[in-house]
């Protein structure tokens, strides 16, 4: 089993004090598993490869000298593909062999390690029983260009077919120790199978290792089901805690929010013009059941609540702060029964399908989609117009161009310092036609709020409606 890693940094021999190995020596290391060496195949000053093999000890393995796997006495626990392809075994070498690399420490040269960085690692021997596909949707939201290659099963015999096994090349410019976490727990979750027992320090590994990443990958879900070993009671553990995570940053950033939009946005009380047309819409479309998906603390629910035209209204939030707030907001618990059965309020991540959310006849997104990284941002597009398919959709977000009228917004900064972007109306109408072509809706745009002859209006919003079935 051999993963090779090489920079096209300048200097490239820079890998040596990254991976704290020497790249004239040859090193050796006794893992309980078997044995991993250290050799670099070039260094030169434009191009280093540093190889890690790892020898794995089969019989070792079996006979229980070295990290038992619980199972006695079959043929497939001698005769088996783990010496030769990349697996949990691969993630332990990682940790024990490159641990400072990974945990991001360089005592000679702690300024490299921040420091992006041209990167490929090669894995010689992958098993993926989801095929190229799965390898794709794991390392592609992560920034990686991906190539595998499928090997037959063999040779010899090409009419046997393909076998489950890559060959694959990982590139990208980044850190060395997202590289090799992304590795760490990736390999093993396309591996999915676990040399030792799984039990709640994976959790802590999983988090650990996934901290920068996991929470807004698409797959999250899938990659600690598979980590873990399809422990649904760690699983689950797992994923309430990184939603957690994000949580934190609630209030601070509701609080920064309401100081940074608010003021800026102040004058025309863009948030109540905002409010009053997105109603209007959603009653202009005859909706009755709707949901409001990023309701953040309340405030659009709390208008629709006043609008007895609306039969049915959820609020869906990742933030669980975010949900107590519009609770107490709404004043749920002294509501007459008949007005609580109308409301709904729901914890979930837009960016995973949730069949809680099927059937309705409108959705309103209202600020939410500029807060969404570009990978989850077509997640969430997916799931909303692939499998939620509201037969409405009304979408704003701040309409970029605009910033320059708010005088104490410096030019190079965007409304609040949470928003991952801001669209200029070319680009915010391009996104939602390219949406209305893909998924079978009609689009049409309106401004919000005071309209500039030549920057436009502070918000725009998108009006997407399902296409009938012809
Ligand atoms: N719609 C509200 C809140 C906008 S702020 C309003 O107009 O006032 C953006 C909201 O989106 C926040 O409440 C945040 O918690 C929520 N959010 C961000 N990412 C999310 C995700 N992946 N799933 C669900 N909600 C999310």
């Amino acid at each position: 089993m051999l993963l090779t890693l090489t920079t096209t940094h300048s200097p490239a021999t820079d890998l040596g004090f990254l991976l704290h190995k020497h790249p004239n020596h040859v090193q050796s290391f006794e893992l309980s598993f078997g044995q991993a060496q250290v050799f670099y195949s070039e260094a030169d000053k434009d191009r280093c490869t540093a190889a890690l093999l790892l020898d794995i000890d089969p019989i070792g393995l079996v006979r229980g000298r070295r990290g038992h796997s619980g199972e006695s006495g079959l043929l497939a626990e001698y005769v088996n593909d783990r010496p030769y392809v990349a697996s949990s075994f691969l993630s332990v070498a990682i940790s024990n062999v490159y641990g400072s690399a990974l945990s991001g420490r360089s005592q000679e040269r702690p300024e490299l390690v921040n420091q992006k960085i041209p990167l490929i690692a090669k894995i010689s021997v992958l098993p993926c029983k989801g095929g190229e596909g799965l390898l794709k949707r794991l390392f592609e939201p992560l920034g990686y260009q991906v190539s595998a290659k499928r090997h037959p099963l063999d040779e010899q015999f090409p009419e046997w077919g393909d076998s489950a096994y890559f060959t694959v090349t990982l590139q990208a410019t980044c850190r060395l120790q997202d590289l090799l976490a992304h590795i760490y727990v990736l390999v093993p979750v396309l591996d999915n199978e676990k040399h030792y027992w799984i039990g709640e320090e994976e959790v802590e590994k999983l988090l650990h290792h996934g901290s920068d990443w996991l929470a807004h990958h698409p797959e999250k879900a899938l990659i600690a089901k598979r980590y873990l070993k399809h422990q649904m009671r760690l699983t689950r553990q797992a994923l309430a805690r990184l939603v957690d995570e994000e949580e934190p940053d609630f209030e601070a950033n509701e609080a920064r929010r309401n100081e940074q939009e608010t003021t800026l946005e102040e004058k025309i009380s863009l948030n109540e013009q905002r409010l009053g047309t997105v109603v209007a819409a959603l009653k202009s479309c005859q909706a009755k059941r709707v949901l409001d998906l990023g309701c953040g603390e309340g405030k659009l629910l709390q208008a629709l609540m006043n609008d007895k035209g609306f039969e049915e209204i959820v609020g869906v939030d990742v933030s669980h702060r975010a949900l107590e707030i519009a609770q107490r907001r709404l004043h749920l618990d002294r509501l007459p029964e008949a007005q609580k059965a109308r409301l709904k309020l729901i914890q979930g991540s837009l960016t995973y399908r949730d069949k809680r959310l099927y059937g309705y006849d409108a959705a309103a997104v209202i600020e939410v989609i500029e807060h969404f990284d570009l990978a989850r941002l077509s997640a969430f597009e997916r799931v909303l117009f692939e499998w939620t398919r509201p037969t409405t959709v009304i979408i704003t977000t701040p309409n970029v161009e605009y910033n320059i009228k708010f005088e104490n917004l410096p030019a190079d900064k965007l409304r609040h310092s949470d928003h991952r972007f801001e669209w200029t109306r070319i680009e915010f109408q391009n996104w939602a036609k390219d949406i209305g072509e893909r998924f079978g809706y009609s689009v049409r745009f309106l401004p919000i709020g005071e309209e500039d002859g030549i920057v436009g209006a502070p918000t725009q919003m998108g009006i997407l409606t399902l296409n009938p079935d012809l």
